[in-house]
């Protein structure tokens, strides 16, 4: 009997357990190689069994082939069931994953839609209260917190146009800004008119210090103008279209305040020449000499005549006449201090009344004013017209302990100035003094 029908046997009988055993549990590619490894040594084995001997080699091979496969069938299964729930495993990370970011997401917009309704809070309280507001002095402390608050800036000023002043602006609040290109209006506009940016739009600054800069703008009017540096961590375009926005819902406040002087001045001023009336000059007259009777201190009236004035409005026409006036009230109101008082006293007669003057400094203010007077070239058509004024001076309460008396006094000055030849300043001390 020959060997080798039952080497093979053997091995034929071994191959489903050692398939099974290095298979397992996911080896697909081993099951099916050792059913194959089990086929092809069947197949080899009819080859060699002897004559006699093939029902058992049948049966062998029945056994280990059908063992083999179901072994492969085994694996496989297995290995496909492992698939799949590693497939569910994975796709449950993954949304655990995308849900996770989600529930970051949602929190972090719901931080943003409170802050969003603090700050929608804050500036509606802050219109509401700038709405209300009726003077400069009322809307200071409202935009103050409202900057730092609602644009959260803690360096910054806002400057003012005042209805008497065009030009000039105002500082109406400033915070923590020290030295540097906004902390006056003359060093701001002399920044943006050297690079040329225009006063009536935004600016982002970079140097020398990261800044916005905004103009309180109707469309027709420069009412304010304001600066802020930018806080560390802040995105300076960011803060300018916040700034922006805040500035337009209250610009219709600087309109309205600003109406409100305007209105309030047109009634206390004289239409044509813009200095006060005369019954503000009698008010303010019989204030001071109360307040300087209280506290025992002086004040000074100056009256101003145009000389010549008939014949001038002969000459050149009423028209001019009126022109002239108006000029020369610009030259009074702009060489006086603010709290110097200058009115129309009558048709071409000024009055200036200084508080705490003294009388040698009042002589060198009225030189000043008939100087510029005289310099004065009134331009009509291709004609080049001068004039001059005369002056009268008094003092409370050294020429007089009320106020007819010193408004007396300061004409009898004046009349000696006419006489003894216009253009010229009298105090009416000179007159008295003995010759
Ligand atoms: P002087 O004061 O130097 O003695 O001479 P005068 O010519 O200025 O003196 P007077 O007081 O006689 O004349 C004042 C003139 O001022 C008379 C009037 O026609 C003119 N006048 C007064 N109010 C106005 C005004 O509102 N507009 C113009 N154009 N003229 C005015
Ligand atoms: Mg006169
Ligand atoms: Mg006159």
């Amino acid at each position: 009997m020959r060997l080798e029908p039952f080497v093979l046997a053997g091995a034929l009988s071994l191959l489903p357990a050692a398939s099974l055993w290095g298979a397992w549990p996911r080896r697909r590619g081993a099951a099916w190689g050792a059913a194959a490894i089990a086929l092809g040594l069947w197949l080899f084995g009819w080859t060699r069994v002897a004559q006699g001997q093939s029902l058992v080699w049948l049966v062998a091979g029945a056994w280990s082939l059908s063992a083999c496969f179901y072994a492969a069938y085994l694996v496989n299964r297995n290995a496909g069931e492992y698939e799949r729930i590693r497939g569910m495993q994975d796709s449950r990370q993954a949304r655990e994953k995308e849900l996770t970011g989600q529930v970051a997401l949602s929190k972090t917009r719901s931080k943003e839609i409170e802050t969003e309704q603090r700050e929608v809070l804050i500036l509606y309280g802050v219109v509401k209260g700038v709405s209300e507001s009726m003077s400069w002095d009322d809307l200071r402390p409202k935009l103050e917190v409202a900057f730092q608050q609602y644009l959260r800036v803690e360096e910054f000023v806002l400057y003012i146009v005042e209805a008497r002043a065009q030009d000039a602006l105002k500082t109406l609040l400033r915070r923590r800004l020290g030295s540097g290109v906004g902390a006056s209006w003359d060093s701001l506009q002399r920044y943006l008119q050297e690079r040329k940016l225009p006063m009536t739009v935004p600016h982002v600054l970079q140097s020398p210090e990261r800044a916005v800069a905004l103009p309180v703008f109707d469309g027709q009017h420069l009412l304010g103008y304001f600066y802020a540096r930018v806080p560390e961590g802040f995105d300076p375009e960011a803060l300018l279209a916040k700034a922006q926005g805040f500035i337009d819902e209250i610009s219709f406040a600087f309109r309205r305040i600003r109406l409100f002087h305007e209105v309030e001045e047109l009634s206390q001023t004289d239409g044509l020449t813009g200095v006060y009336r005369r019954g503000m000059l009698d008010e303010r007259l019989r204030e001071e000499v109360v307040r300087a009777k209280t506290f025992r201190t002086s004040f000074c009236l100056m009256l101003l005549d145009i000389d010549h004035f008939k014949q001038l409005n002969d000459s050149y026409g009423h028209p001019f006449g009126d022109q002239v006036l108006r000029r020369i009230g610009e030259i009074l109101r702009g060489s006086v201090y603010e709290t110097d008082f200058v009115a129309r006293y009558g048709g071409e007669e000024f009055a200036i009344l200084l508080p705490r003057a003294d009388p040698a400094g009042v002589l060198r203010k009225a030189e000043t004013l008939r100087k510029g007077v005289e310099d004065e070239v009134f331009e009509l058509a291709t004609q080049q017209v001068r004039t001059t004024i005369s002056i009268g001076i008094a003092h409370f309460p050294r020429d007089g302990n009320g106020a007819e008396e010193v408004v007396r006094q300061a004409d009898q000055a004046l009349y000696r100035a006419k006489e003894t030849g216009r253009n010229k300043v009298v105090d009416i001390a000179e007159v008295r003094k003995p010759i």
